[in-house]
């Protein structure tokens, strides 16, 4: 029997298990697809944008440079210079229903406690960059894989069992759905999954054009809809406000691509040939828990959302970087009661406002005799410098917070990434998954309190560069602060604050 089963080796399924494994849980993974490298995952179809907050996490286990690496990415436009004093402004901004923003726009005065790091933007990847990378190191770690596992039947009671296509049955403590929008784990274990139904159908393809100069690049914001044409050779994506007519049980034809790029685009550009494509809604859903016993959900299986503005797998990704410690401590024994709750009322929020912001994005797009007025609304409040600093913050993933209570702005927000001046970053320091204690006053009564948690929280002391006017922290292995002392650190509150995160200390 394995700690734990997870559904899906998808990006959101290995993040998980790596989180598991990191911790030394025994996880086995259950991947419907015998293909691990499918066409559908690399570029063009594959790309997927991922945000600051994404190579933030990416960071704190070690693994940026390698995702950078294999998505051809430049590092030194994802990162602070290394001796950068102070951070550099965004140089990326999303877009918010096709419009592009300026970073120029940004009023970094209003963006307080960021800090100069190797993660400050996001990047252009693919799943496939991001899957092998994980895959990798889910190898390293020892998870077990097993593909053409499709899961097929799920039960509970004071274990999970699954059952696969091919019968075979594997019982594990817990069992997590990983497996993507029509997550089969969250049908079968009973999740509630509510929210809206579609106003458009999407398409991605790549395709031969017979004249490719006819369609400018970037977004294209139509009459009857939108196209997106990217410098990827042959690359297109299409929204056609059809209601989510297109029964997307049917393939995608080079005849139905070329009807449809017709009504959006409004003139005739001929498709030679589809080479590849998929299709894919607005619905935007969200299970109304993410845990249901000894079955939790994360990534797509818990909440699905038009593409617009790349941010789904951003959200997974915060997702399994959430429950992955905090399902350890639980295997472990040491998690304080409610621990595992407090994945869905940290996760759940985050998840309704993304749900909401693609919405929106949908609302501004959809094409109408008020849909102009919306835009040029919606459009001149993103030239203001608040409009584009709340567009940042709401898409860089750098600024969610989690409601911890009152005290210091930075509790329940992600943790500066404090540099010592050996070099060190705390996202170095978050590498092996523990929390961290950051002291910058050498304080022997901290340390001592922080040994009562061996093995759960590491202890790291000395002068930083910046220490934002803080003397000590302590911040979860996910990021997240969950005590911040701007005075002498009082190793009574600390100890207070490490027990309500990492349970009981050793004696
Ligand atoms: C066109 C498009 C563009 C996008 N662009 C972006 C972007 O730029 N940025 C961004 O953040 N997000 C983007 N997204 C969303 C992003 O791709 C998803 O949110 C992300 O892939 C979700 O990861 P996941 O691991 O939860 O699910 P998936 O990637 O869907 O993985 C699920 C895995 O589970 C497996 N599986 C399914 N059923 C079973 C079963 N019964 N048993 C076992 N295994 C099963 C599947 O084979 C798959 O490997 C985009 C999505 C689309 C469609």
């Amino acid at each position: 029997m394995h700690d734990v089963v997870i559904a899906g080796a998808g990006p959101v399924g290995l993040f998980v298990a790596n989180e598991l494994a990191l911790s030394g849980r025994s996880v086995l993974v259950l991947e419907r697809d015998q293909d691990p490298h499918p066409p559908s995952k690399a570029l063009p179809l594959g790309l997927r944008g991922l945000n600051a907050g994404s190579a933030e996490t990416f960071h704190r286990r070690g693994l940026l440079e390698a995702v950078l690496k294999e998505s051809g990415a430049d590092p030194h436009k994802v990162g602070a210079a290394p001796e950068a004093v102070e951070p550099p402004a965004p140089r990326e901004l999303s877009h918010f229903a096709g419009m592009t923003l300026d970073a120029a726009g940004v009023d970094t005065a209003a963006l307080c406690f960021r800090l100069p790091s190797p993660a400050m933007e996001g990047f252009m990847t693919s799943l496939e960059a991001v899957t092998s990378v994980l895959a990798e190191q889910a190898a390293t770690l020892g998870v077990e894989i097993i593909r053409d596992a499709a899961v097929t039947a799920v039960s509970q009671d004071d274990e999970a069992t699954v059952t696969t296509a091919g019968g075979r049955r594997y019982r594990s403590r817990w069992l997590v759905g990983c497996d993507g929008g029509r997550s089969a784990v969250r049908r079968l274990a009973g999740f509630d999954f509510v929210g809206t139904g579609p106003l458009c159908t999407g398409y991605v393809a790549q395709v031969t054009f017979a004249d490719p100069a006819q369609l400018p690049f970037g977004f294209n914001l139509t009459d009857n809809g939108m196209y997106l044409r990217t410098p990827l050779e042959g690359h297109l994506g299409m929204l056609d406000f059809d209601g989510g007519a297109f029964d997307r049980s049917r393939p995608v034809t080079r005849e139905h691509l070329q009807t449809v790029l017709h009504r959006v685009f409004g003139t005739d550009v001929t498709l030679d040939e589809v080479h590849l494509a998929s299709s894919f809604t607005d619905r935007a859903m969200q299970v109304g828990t993410y845990r249901q016993g000894r079955v939790l959900l994360a990534g797509d299986a818990a909440h699905i959302h038009s593409p617009l503005g790349g941010q789904g797998l951003n959200l997974g990704i915060g997702d399994a970087m959430n429950l992955g410690w905090k399902l350890a401590a639980t295997l472990h024994g040491t998690a304080p009661d409610g621990l595992l709750d407090t994945y869905t009322s940290e996760r759940h929020p985050v998840g309704a406002a993304v749900l909401d912001w693609s919405r929106a994005q949908v609302a501004t797009m959809n094409p109408g005799p008020n849909a102009p007025a919306l835009r040029k609304l919606v459009h001149d409040l993103m030239r203001t410098t608040e409009g584009t600093t709340h567009v940042y913050r709401r898409t860089s993933g750098l600024f969610h917070h989690y409601d911890l209570g009152d005290g210091h702005p930075l509790l329940g927000r992600s943790a500066p990434d404090f540099r010592f001046e050996d070099g060190t970053h705390l996202g170095d320091l978050l590498h092996t998954g523990q929390g961290v204690a950051l002291d910058f006053t050498d304080d022997s009564a901290l340390h001592g309190a922080t040994r009562r948690w061996e093995g759960r929280i590491r202890y790291a002391s000395g002068r930083v560069r910046n220490s934002l006017g803080l003397t000590a922290l302590l911040i979860r292995p996910d990021g997240a602060v969950v005590w911040a002392a701007p005075h002498a650190p009082d190793p009574a509150a600390f100890a207070q604050a490490a027990g309500q995160w990492f349970g009981t200390p050793s004696s």
